[in-house]
């Protein structure tokens, strides 16, 4: 298929399960993206994370246009050819990772300046800009340059940048131009105000775009704030359309966001917690570095099919992690990654069922469970 297109298949509460179809290839949804800040998900060859279940990867703006740089890896044939990663490929604006440099950036109407984080040098990123590099890099979903306000913010502080994110949208939308085969996301905005959310989806499905994210969350205001944001904000945005939650999470956060409509999802979590020894497991997480499994020669989840759990002991784990050995991060990642495929995966077929509560039920009765007792 030559097109971006979106089929929706099945939907059991709010929980949805359809397919984003791409010239790249097809997104099963709802979807986890791994996260390749710079051109590779740390300590994971391409390959393997396509074995984990992968559909798609997400590639962060920021990082890439500082180093190597869009222009080189566009020289070089784009980003996928780069990395290897001939699947989908969506990447972030950059403009999340630009306004967290609190001291070292300015904003404005135009757009934002900032100083690297490498070398110092200045830089200047605007809807324009953001919309040009991600075009270099050749991303299949192309995210709008938009500003975020930390929470919590007063009101009209979040109704300003709201307004400035959509005037944002609307020249990204006019800078990306007609790219048959990629797609361009709105991004939702407005904190945890149901109004200013409305008046933020109605802007972005003035201006049309071919999937929609809530932005704006997973920023400190805590799970029971998101979720209370989510049981309105992703009914806001059009049903026929992917709804991406950008930055989410931890299991229980990508449960309860799935349940609320949500399609797609990203986080460092998975990827991360395998350098720091946090194992996510059916009954919760374990720190495969405490001292109780150095002698434990079972799997760190005898359900679980990775190359972690079906070749090695928790002993083994636990020592190569210990010994800051470099297979640590790449079993412990390869499980994290298996675990969270695995999650969506379930919740896809549980959703085609009309099981989602069962599925949800079992879930959390897993975890209360536990980890397995030490011998
Ligand atoms: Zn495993």
């Amino acid at each position: 298929m030559s097109k971006f297109q979106f089929d929706l298949h099945k939907t059991d509460g709010r929980a949805r399960t359809g397919t984003i179809h791409t010239p790249r290839g097809e997104i099963r949804t709802p979807a986890f993206m791994p996260v390749g800040t710079a051109a590779t998900v740390k300590a994971m060859l391409p390959e393997s994370v396509r074995a984990t279940g992968a559909d798609i990867l997400l590639g962060n703006t920021y990082h890439l246009m500082l180093r190597p740089t869009a222009e080189r890896i566009d020289r070089l044939g784009g980003l996928h050819r780069f990395m290897n990663w001939e699947r989908p490929i969506l990447t972030d604006s950059g403009g999340f990772q630009v306004m967290s440099l609190a001291g070292l950036r300015k904003l404005t109407e135009h757009g934002v300046t900032f100083k690297s984080h490498i070398d110092g040098s200045k830089h200047e990123l605007t809807p324009e800009r953001s919309m040009e590099i991600q075009r270099l890099l050749g991303s299949d979903i192309v995210m709008c340059f938009d500003e975020c306000p930390a929470l919590p913010a007063d009101k009209n502080r979040i109704a300003e940048s709201m307004e400035l994110s959509m005037r944002w949208a609307k020249r990204s939308r006019e800078a990306f131009g007609d790219r048959p085969g990629h797609a361009l996301f709105g991004i939702q905005q407005g904190g945890l105000e149901e109004d200013l959310r409305g008046q933020s989806a109605q802007a972005l499905q003035d201006i049309g775009f071919e999937g929609y994210a809530v932005g704006g969350l997973a920023v400190g205001e805590g799970q029971e704030a998101m979720f209370g944001c989510l049981d309105y904000a992703p009914e806001q945005l059009p049903v026929d359309k992917p709804r991406y939650l950008m930055g989410v999470g931890k299991p229980d956060d990508i449960v309860g966001a799935v349940k609320r409509g949500i399609d797609m999802m990203d986080c460092v979590l998975p990827s991360r917690s395998g350098r720091t020894g946090q194992c996510f497991t059916r009954h919760g997480v374990v720190n495969i570095k405490n001292a109780r499994h150095s002698d434990d020669p079972r799997p760190l989840d005898a359900a679980c099919t990775c190359p972690a759990c079906s070749n090695y002991s928790r002993a083994y784990l636990h020592h190569v992690f210990r010994a800051q050995e470099m297979i640590s991060g790449m079993l412990l990642t390869w499980h994290n990654l298996h675990y969270f495929q695995e999650l969506m995966s379930d919740m896809r077929a549980a959703i085609a069922a009309g099981t989602f509560a069962q599925f949800e039920a079992k879930f959390h009765a897993d975890r209360a469970q536990g980890d397995i007792e030490p011998l």
